[in-house]
């Protein structure tokens, strides 16, 4: 083995050096970048608990809350003793977009007139099967006349002027009223599921106050997709009653 020159070692004493220069650079890159991703997660999660998070989910769709302020149109604030029935509406208009929606409610209590009648939904189902929670499902909503007090109002987002709704809606409305069924104890049928129609006489829901058959069906895959399902909720938030004023 050669003899190593003086010059050879002190050059590959800095080339070493250089190495461990840029190791410990390139160590102090990498920390930096997983305490940049950390405080981005943090902050996305601060965030999500209190505007547009995911709260629940029920089948395959996510249940989305916010909350409407607590006021005489739209959220009474007082809160649901039982609940023996759910109510089935749809937007009418097409395509409006579930916050959407949930915002012209929240509007309400500012835009109201005279010939206005208070008018509310617990839950607003979106064009592509995403859920928003406007009301605590312990809280009463403006549902339909006399089942104020004692029932669940679910209004989905039709896409036709005829009332009819998307594949994903269907579903997604699908799996929310089984679950509803399910944290009451309703048997699904058609005492337990009413269409606004039948409690008022108005064509709402469009759709199915004028397809009788495909109410049957409706009620018939309710009843489907609650047999054998366990909708244990792993965020209770769903059900948290807001007549503290909510958010
Ligand atoms: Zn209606």
């Amino acid at each position: 083995m050669a003899v190593m020159s003086k010059a050879e070692w002190n050059r590959r004493r800095r080339r070493k050096k250089k190495i461990r220069k840029y190791s410990i650079l390139a160590g102090m890159a990498i920390i930096l970048v997983l305490l940049l991703l950390l405080i981005i997660k943090l902050i996305s999660w601060i965030f999500s608990g209190t505007d547009d998070g995911l709260v629940e989910k029920v089948g395959d769709y996510k249940v989305t809350q916010k909350l409407l302020t607590v006021n005489e149109w739209t959220r009474p604030g007082t809160k649901l003793d039982k609940v023996t029935q759910i109510i089935v509406h749809s937007t009418g208009e097409p395509n409006v977009n579930a916050v959407n929606r949930r915002d012209q409610y929240e509007a309400m209590k500012d835009t109201h007139t005279s010939t206005d009648t208070p008018e509310s939904m617990h839950f607003i189902v979106g064009t592509d099967g995403t859920i928003v929670q406007c009301i605590p499902i312990n809280e009463a909503a403006f549902a339909s006349k006399r089942f104020n007090e004692c029932g669940i109002s679910v209004e989905f987002c039709n896409t036709d002027a005829e009332g009819a709704m998307s594949k994903a809606t269907y579903e997604s409305l699908v799996s929310l009223v089984a679950y509803l069924c399910d944290e009451f104890n309703l048997t699904p049928g058609k005492d337990a599921i009413l269409r606004h129609s039948d409690v008022t006489g108005r064509m709402c829901p469009l759709f199915f106050a004028t397809n009788a058959d495909s109410w049957t069906q409706f009620l018939d895959d309710v009843a489907k997709e609650l047999k054998g399902k366990d909708y244990t909720l792993s965020n209770p938030i769903i059900r948290n009653s807001a007549v503290n004023g909510g958010n």
